[in-house]
């Protein structure tokens, strides 16, 4: 084979070669000389301009056919004709599918039978919510099932009930969501007249608020819950109120009663004295001598002070009775006051406002019920803070006071709205972190360790860097949210031996 001569060596032939041959020195007649002297195939120049305006013209119906230009536009930049050729028969086919799509005869092929499965799946996932009302939704919905679950189904079938429920589930839905509305509404409703009928209830309002607050869209399982709890607190205060003022009103009856009968008593002696006092005044015009006057007077004497024994025991009776009426109104009083305290301060620490044990007993439970039903993950972290004695020795047990304050305060601010914050015990807080993994709980414990070195806290004039200790762990399935605690103290004390003010997993 010879060897292949040097592309400069060909240049210079070929315009030798369009000289001697006389031909015209166009461009094509160079290239067309070139080809000759170097063997190369005579081809027509690369037709980039006329392949622009091709691709120009080609509209892309689907995303794939879009694809399909921008990589034929890639291949004519690169002069690729294998491109072109491969990205306009990738253009043609998906628009092909795209006619099939709709065509009897995709519709006449079997559905896949895992699809099939899952589509199954979806429609009975999806039908409770569609609620029970609508007659119309839940026989296409059986309709479509049943054939969802024969061994072969044709695509054609399935979409004709499918398109059928849909349009059937589209009604459905919106009455649910009306229903949901008016639902709220009414709930709206109940719970502004309930605190319409106990203005006077300081406690009542409060919760009534809160209440009203947690009726408001968007309606989350969690503020459902909340709503009960609150609502059954306020149903407790509720019954807790009316036995105390029905014992009241029985009280108040009693003390009517025998006021009445008092009244009766004064009444009648008070008869009798004017019947006495009547006869004697008869009497009194009557006589002649002095002598006779006196039996009379003593006898007006003995009425009189009758009368005013009588006046003076039932002036003290009536007395002792408005005393015992002003008593048992200030008791009552003094026990709904504090009943609302009570109230108010039965879940919380007074001193952090954090929630107290029984405060997370049941803020607990209702997370521990709420993972069982959403079977999301929970985590809970018990923290103690470090070196808290010496704190308390050196700058006093006020100054440890306020530290605890400051701790809850830095971890309120730096935790999510939906984690809950509880005293344990002395300096020892709980976290609860609904939503939340092991890791991801960890990464939220030590988050708050930063924060806190962050945030100083000054007693006096002295910069006091409070640390603490932590153990998390995440709730196991069946657990009880006691064990998760104690799971996470054995991992706080692990974190105190390692050398404190770190986070260790349980
Ligand atoms: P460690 O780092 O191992 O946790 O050491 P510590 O000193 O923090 O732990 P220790 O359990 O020995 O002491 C806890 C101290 O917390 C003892 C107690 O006086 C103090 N304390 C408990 N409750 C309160 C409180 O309500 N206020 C104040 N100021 N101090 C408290
Ligand atoms: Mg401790
Ligand atoms: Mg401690």
């Amino acid at each position: 084979m010879n060897e292949p001569k040097h592309p400069s060596v060909i240049a210079r032939e070929a315009l030798k070669r369009l000289a001697t041959s006389q031909l015209a020195p166009t461009p094509a007649n160079y290239q067309a000389c070139y080809n000759e002297i170097a063997n190369l195939p005579n081809l027509p120049p690369f037709p980039e301009g006329p392949l622009r305006e091709l691709l120009s013209d080609l509209p892309a119906r689907n995303e794939e056919q879009e694809r399909q230009l921008d990589r034929l536009a890639s291949a004519i930049s690169k002069r690729s004709w294998q491109g072109i050729k491969e990205s306009l028969v990738a253009f043609a086919l998906a628009g092909e599918s795209r006619v099939l799509e709709g065509g009897v005869q995709h519709l006449a092929q079997p559905l896949p039978s895992e699809f099939a499965g899952k589509l199954a799946r979806f429609v009975e996932c999806v039908l409770p919510a569609l609620g029970e009302e609508d007659s119309r939704v839940l026989s296409v919905a059986g309709e479509l099932l049943l054939l969802l679950r024969q061994p072969t189904v044709e695509i054609g079938q399935v979409q004709a009930l499918f398109g059928s429920l849909t349009h059937q589930a589209v009604f459905a839905a919106e009455e649910q969501v009306e229903i949901k509305g008016s639902l709220l509404k009414l709930l709206h409703l109940i719970i502004e007249n309930i605190g319409e009928l106990s203005t006077d209830d300081n406690w009542l309002k409060g919760q009534i608020d809160g209440l009203l607050a947690s009726v408001a869209p968007p309606l989350t399982l969690r503020h459902l819950d909340e709503m009960e709890r609150r609502l059954r607190d306020v149903m407790e205060k509720q019954g807790r109120a009316k036995s105390r003022s029905v014992e009241a009103q029985a009280e108040m009856r009693q003390m009517l009663a025998e006021f009445i009968e008092r009244l009766g008593v004064m009444n009648k002696s008070s008869t009798d004295f004017e019947g006495r006092i009547e006869a004697s005044a008869r009497q009194i015009e009557q006589i002649s001598s002095i002598g006779d006057l006196k039996p009379l007077l003593d006898d007006v004497i003995a009425a009189t002070h009758a009368m005013a024994e009588e006046t003076a025991h039932s002036r003290e009776q009536l007395k002792s009775l408005q005393d015992k009426v002003v008593v048992t109104e200030a008791e009552l009083m003094h026990l709904h006051q504090e009943l609302d305290s009570a109230s108010a301060l039965a879940r919380h620490d007074p001193l952090t406002d954090a929630l107290n044990r029984k405060g997370l007993d049941e803020a607990m439970e209702r997370e521990v019920s709420s993972v069982r039903r959403k079977e999301t993950p929970l985590s809970v972290s018990l923290l103690d803070i470090d070196n808290f004695k010496r704190l308390n020795d050196r700058l006093g047990h006020e100054a440890g006071d306020r530290a605890l304050v400051h701790l809850a305060d830095v971890a309120r601010r730096n935790m999510r709205p939906s984690d809950t914050l509880a005293r344990y015990g002395g300096e020892e807080f709980v976290v609860l972190m609904p939503e939340t993994t092991l890791d991801q709980g960890i990464e939220a414990m030590a988050r708050l360790q930063r924060e806190l070195t962050k945030a100083i806290y000054m007693a006096g004039n002295e910069k006091i860097l409070i640390t603490f200790s932590a153990g998390v762990a995440q709730l196991a399935a069946d657990e009880s949210g006691t064990d998760a605690i104690r799971r996470a103290d054995q991992a706080m004390y692990l974190a105190k031996r390692a050398g404190k003010n770190r986070v260790m997993g349980g």
